[in-house]
């Protein structure tokens, strides 16, 4: 199996920290260049069964742009051609004005999205149930999956998830 995942949030989700966990640190370095083209190829992951290609969303993540109708055009391509998208948040009830502008990004995407909470070494189990539950209603997730990209706590968990949808 194999297709193409994109990853989106707002800055300091850790978006490049899990995307050193799940490829390593040279391609995640390429990845912080500038952005010129659409539908950029940010790293590949091949596992045994597998293979995920990691396409970078433009706008969406830049903080500099104020998401105007045209680059809410240009991420809405994007998201309607990959096969999932992860949208990584962190372990808060609070959903943020920058989440808020993500989900709006999504609002017209048919993709599965597949909510990332992160950073779940920073929080006690219970906390973690309120986040969940803060962001059930928020979208319609096809999964929520906690993870610790930084540990690695559950990325495995997050990697099987990706390889039943692909
Ligand atoms: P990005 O802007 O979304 O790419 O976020 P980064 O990957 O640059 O991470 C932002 C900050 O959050 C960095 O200081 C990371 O070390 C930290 N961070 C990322 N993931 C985790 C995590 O799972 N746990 C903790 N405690 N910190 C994390
Ligand atoms: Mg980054």
């Amino acid at each position: 199996r194999s297709g193409f995942v994109t990853l989106i949030g707002r800055p300091n989700v850790g978006k490049s920290t899990l995307m050193n966990q799940l490829v390593g640190e040279k391609i995640a370095i390429m990845s912080d260049k500038p952005q010129t083209t659409r539908n950029r190829i940010q790293s590949i992951l091949t596992k045994e069964d597998f293979q995920v290609v990691f396409i970078d969303t433009p706008g969406i993540h830049k903080p500099k742009h104020k998401l105007g109708r045209y680059m809410v055009k240009v991420a809405e391509t994007t998201l309607n051609e990959v096969d999932i998208v992860l949208m990584l948040v962190e372990p808060t009830t609070t959903i943020g004005q920058g989440d808020r502008i993500v989900l709006a990004a999504l609002e017209n995407v048919k993709t599965p999205v597949i909510l990332v909470i992160n950073k779940i070494d920073t929080i006690e189990k219970q906390a973690l149930l309120e986040v969940i539950d803060s962001y059930k209603d928020a979208y319609n997730f096809a999964e929520i999956i906690p993870i610790s990209a930084y540990t690695g706590e559950n990325c495995d968990r997050l990697l099987e998830v990706i390889r039943e949808r692909l």
